[in-house]
């Protein structure tokens, strides 16, 4: 048997991620690999920290990029913080609030969770009822952007209900970090994960991740072990911090890396706030041209995720023959529903690289095609 070069195609990604990775990034990733303990990677891996704390908009000190997909963020935030035994109130509106809850669980801790309708924002005020009613919660934790559904939860509100409950708080902002505002000082975050494929536009793979002083004084402090040895930031800290006595703990993806490094200057380069202009914008230019097709959103105006356009599936439309076609065609991929929205919609993503005019233009052109055929 013979085997060939995988040699895949130029998509368009518009659905719930991977994005797009620039040409710029895709480079950085192909440059000669080094030993990730050479001194000229260790200085890399610093200016990474800071560029994340630019990103995250913080002054936390443990700031770095987990070896492992957004999932392992999330895991790595649950089983650093949580210990068997703690409450913890969770907000579900959507698949990842349930993965949280999943990881509760697993860590023999207590799930309180506050439900809210799939495609809305959390409501704060079944949030502010929860806090009170369990005045021992040690931790609140919900998703910023839930991209199963495309809605937007009020972060800072929520962070800031916690406060005054002295409760700490675990935000997924895997789709929200790069797309829309976020601000982890201000807004009072103690424990944030992210991904690196959704509006960071890089490579999938890794996970940013940012603990508030608070945060590491609680891993710190635990009377217990934290169970997982990969995961366990005490660990991750010696390898990650800087003043030259970096220990061994495992081998960062160099090559990836050097594609986060690249991928977090031109965010830079750009500007947060304006990144998080440009989402905006392209996302209502692809709104109004929905509009203009009949298609209807499913989350209300003032809850929409820009970089995540939830529709429903019009009558009449094959769900798969769609996506299909427009991958034939369009070589554009959008994403099918999930959870609960399986079957029911289309998730079109506007992250990071690929939200731009003649992505938003095509986009529209190569629905009308395929729900015309
Ligand atoms: C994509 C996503 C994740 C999981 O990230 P992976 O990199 O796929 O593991 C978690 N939370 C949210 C909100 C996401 O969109």
């Amino acid at each position: 048997m013979t085997f060939k070069s995988f040699n895949p195609p130029e998509r368009i990604l518009m659905g719930p991620g991977p994005s797009d990775v620039s040409a710029r990034v895709r480079s950085a990733l192909s440059r000669p690999t080094i030993g990730h303990l050479d001194p000229l990677f260790i200085n890399m891996m610093d200016e990474v920290k800071t560029l994340l704390q630019y990103a995250f908009q913080t002054k936390n000190e443990f700031t770095i990029a987990l070896s492992a997909p957004g999932s392992a963020g999330m895991e790595a935030c649950f089983v650093n913080l949580v210990e068997p035994g703690d409450k913890v109130i969770v907000c579900r509106n959507g698949v990842f609030g349930d993965r949280m809850i999943e990881n509760v669980i697993r860590l023999g801790a207590e799930a309180v969770v506050v439900d809210s309708p799939w495609g809305r924002a959390v409501e704060t005020h079944k949030v502010k009822a929860a806090l009170h009613d369990h005045p021992d919660a040690k931790f609140l934790a919900f998703v910023h952007a839930e991209t199963s559904t495309g809605a937007v939860s009020d972060a800072k509100t929520l962070c800031q209900m916690a406060q005054e409950h002295g409760c700490l708080t675990i935000v997924d902002a895997v789709t929200s970090l790069g797309g829309i505002e976020l601000r982890v000082d201000e807004w009072g975050i103690d424990a944030i994960y992210s991904g690196t494929q959704k509006c960071i536009s890089c490579v999938p793979g890794m996970s940013p991740i940012s603990f508030s002083p608070k945060a590491v004084a609680v891993v710190q402090n635990r009377k217990t072990k934290i169970q997982s040895w990969f995961l366990d930031q005490t660990l991750v800290m010696g390898y990650w911090s800087g003043k030259g006595k970096r220990t061994y703990h495992h081998t960062a993806p160099v090559n990836s890396l050097y594609a986060l490094h690249e991928a977090l200057i031109i965010l830079h380069e750009e500007g947060l706030e304006n990144s998080w202009a440009r989402h905006r914008a392209q996302h209502q230019v692809l709104a109004k041209g929905l509009k203009e097709l009949g298609i209807e959103f499913i989350v209300p105006e003032e809850e929409r995720l820009p970089q995540l356009n939830a529709i429903y599936i019009p009558d009449g439309a094959d769900d798969a023959k769609v996506r299909n076609y427009l991958l034939e065609h369009y070589n554009l991929e959008i994403g099918a529903g999930l959870g609960a929205f399986a079957g029911k919609a289309w998730r079109i993503g506007l992250m990071g690289h690929t939200a731009k005019s003649e992505n938003v233009a095509l986009c529209l052109t190569a629905l009308k095609d395929a729900l015309n055929q």
